[in-house]
């Protein structure tokens, strides 16, 4: 059961605590409080686990600090989309809101090599209006002789060119708790001139003790992949990891399964459960093309096939494409063959917001009575 109380509660006053005395007072009932800080207010949520079947709804929605009470499926409780409650998705950080109502592109670099190309893409990135990109500093590889990213030792100019052009969250893999202590310590010392999604990989999705560290820091929200040879639900759990340990601040993101289905492509792409993700959880939706196609191919129609996936993501109410560019595809040391262009970016941008435009159109063609 799922209890959310009056916003900007006060955790010191007396409804709190009359309500909160109530609530241990019940019998194998465990209490997990969860705060909300929005960019309005404040929303204290309390979840009751155990046995609540014989708990009275009304009873408790009569405590003077409650405003709702919502009874919740044993599955994805905390991100999950439960049955009569339409509790609005989505969050804020640094400046930037990520919800399911919206859309953001995160473009940039799948590894940081060196910082000519950062600053170009960074520039070129300002000169287009966005606010956020990815840039990969620590990279899990299949063959352990290819380049694993340059590691804590790029991030401070990665950081203060991203603050230089105004970029105020970057999407960057960890792959170790390590590396969130490294961020944090490094962000902190040059004064947070931008922000960090911390972003689990398709290899670590089912990695429990990097999702419960992710889970258990508040600072950064965190972009967690679906797994690549798992189920949906199971990655969907995976997610929930983040959650239960106090972290609900997650964007989900699909980048194909690895199957020879999906072939040329490098993954069998599954942005058809764009509206599935939507409906089971009230995360913001993540795709990305470039690690689901995994080339440059393009039709005679000559649109490229990454940019035709990101279309049918979009046009299904995406929240968030994440995408490889690179100004100099050949310099890449990871991921050349799949980078777009620098000069394919306000393309790829007017592409992008011509689908969203069909997307919130056919949102109004099957709203309409
Ligand atoms: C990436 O986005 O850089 C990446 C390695 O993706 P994935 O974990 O989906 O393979
Ligand atoms: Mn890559």
């Amino acid at each position: 059961m799922l209890l959310i109380l009056h916003p900007d509660i006060d955790e010191n006053g007396e409804e709190y605590h009359r309500t909160l005395e109530h609530l241990r007072a019940l019998p194998r009932i465990e209490l997990r409080t969860h705060v909300v800080q929005g960019q309005q207010q404040k929303l204290t949520e309390i979840y009751l686990l155990g046995d609540t079947h014989a708990l009275d709804k009304s009873e408790i929605e009569a405590l003077p600090g409650v405003e709702r009470v919502v009874r919740i499926s044993e599955e994805y409780r905390m991100l999950g989309r439960h049955k009569d409650e339409k509790r609005n998705a989505g969050f804020d950080y640094n400046g930037v809101t990520f919800s399911q109502d919206n859309l953001h592109v995160m473009a940039g670099l799948c590894a940081v090599d060196n910082q000519r190309n950062v600053e170009a893409m960074m520039q070129a990135l300002a000169a287009n209006g966005q606010q956020c990109t990815r840039m990969g500093a620590y990279k899990p590889r299949t063959n352990p002789y290819s380049f694993q990213g340059h590691g804590a030792g790029c991030l401070p100019w990665v950081f203060e060119l991203a603050g230089k052009h105004g970029i105020r969250v970057i999407a960057m893999e960890v792959t170790h708790e390590s590396h969130v202590e490294e961020i944090d310590t490094c962000l902190e010392k040059l004064g947070r001139p931008t922000g960090v999604l911390l972003q689990i990989g398709t290899r670590n999705t089912q990695n429990f003790e990097l999702l419960k560290a992710i889970g258990r820091q508040q600072t950064y929200p965190a972009l967690l992949k679906r797994g690549f040879g798992i189920s949906l639900n199971e990655s969907l759990n995976a997610a929930e990891y983040l959650a239960s340990e106090g972290n609900s601040r997650v964007i989900f993101c699909l980048r194909g399964m690895k199957s020879d289905a999906g072939a040329p492509h490098r993954n069998l792409v599954d942005f058809a459960h764009v509206p599935v993700i939507k409906r089971l959880t009230r995360m913001p939706v993540c795709v990305d093309p470039s690690h689901s196609v995994g080339t440059r191919d393009a039709a005679p129609d000559r649109i490229l096939d990454l940019a035709q996936v990101t279309a049918q993501g979009v046009v299904a109410g995406a929240n968030l494409v994440l995408v490889d560019f690179h100004p100099n595809p050949r310099e890449a040391l990871v991921d050349g063959p799949q980078a777009l262009l620098l000069d394919e970016l306000p393309r790829f941008l007017e592409d992008v917001a011509l689908c969203r435009e069909t997307y919130e159109k056919r949102q109004r063609l099957w709203n309409a009575c």
